[in-house]
């Protein structure tokens, strides 16, 4: 039988409340001390586990502590320092001609909206989201490669849009869930209902998942 938006609504708030009681201590696995170390931290982040990435940026913050030190940075130096956590030629060009643009456009300010924030070169929604959440303390919900997997395996949406599925979630939480929950659910999937094998055997969120049975 379908699922009524409020049933799933509903379903939804339970499957937060656990996952809130089994990772009291989810939140951003980045390390970082400002917005614009959050945005590079973020733009790092992208197909590399925020454990390479932590690696990586000590040193990298310290080399490049300014907007304008990433803005004038030797591209192939900062392709170097930055080498291993992979895509690191894209990488480089992202946050290079994002820190040029923060420099030209915003008085070397990291913005705190969406809209500025997306019009920066190399920023999608993702990493937009990250930032307001995770640098400005903004309601965000975050659509990562787990909250994609996630939210079709929990049956909260058939959207594969990335977009398609913030919208979605955003409808399915209050504003002040819509961080909490995005990083309850990437830290869920990273634990437990991995890509290649979900845990159902062991999952808190057992019997409000459809994969067993609700
Ligand atoms: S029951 Fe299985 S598929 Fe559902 S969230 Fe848990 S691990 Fe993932």
């Amino acid at each position: 039988m379908k699922e009524s938006r409020e049933t799933r609504k509903r379903r939804l708030a339970a499957i937060i409340d656990r996952l809130e009681k089994a990772i009291p201590d989810a939140g951003s696995a980045l390390d970082y001390t400002n917005p614009l170390q959050c945005l590079v931290a973020t733009i790092l982040s992208a197909q590399c586990t925020d454990a390479r990435v932590n690696m990586v940026t000590p040193s990298l913050f310290k080399k490049y502590p300014t907007v304008r030190a990433f803005a004038e940075a030797d591209r192939v130096e900062l392709e170097n320092e930055i080498r291993s956590t992979g895509f690191f030629r894209n990488k480089a060009k992202s946050i290079q001609s994002c820190c040029r643009e923060l420099l030209d456009v915003h008085g070397g300010r990291v913005p705190d909206t969406m809209a500025e924030l997306i019009a920066l070169e190399g920023v999608g929604r993702k990493t937009a989201n990250c930032v307001l959440a995770n640098a400005y303390a903004q309601p965000a919900v975050m659509v990562d490669t787990h909250v994609i997997r996630l939210s079709g395996r929990m049956g909260l949406t058939r959207e594969t849009n990335p977009d398609k599925i913030e919208i979605e979630l955003k409808s399915l939480l209050p504003r002040e869930r819509w961080t909490p929950a995005s990083h309850l659910i990437i830290h869920h999937g990273r634990r437990t209902c991995t890509a290649r094998k979900p845990g159902c055997d062991r999952c808190v969120i057992s019997g409000l998942c459809p994969r067993i049975g609700i």
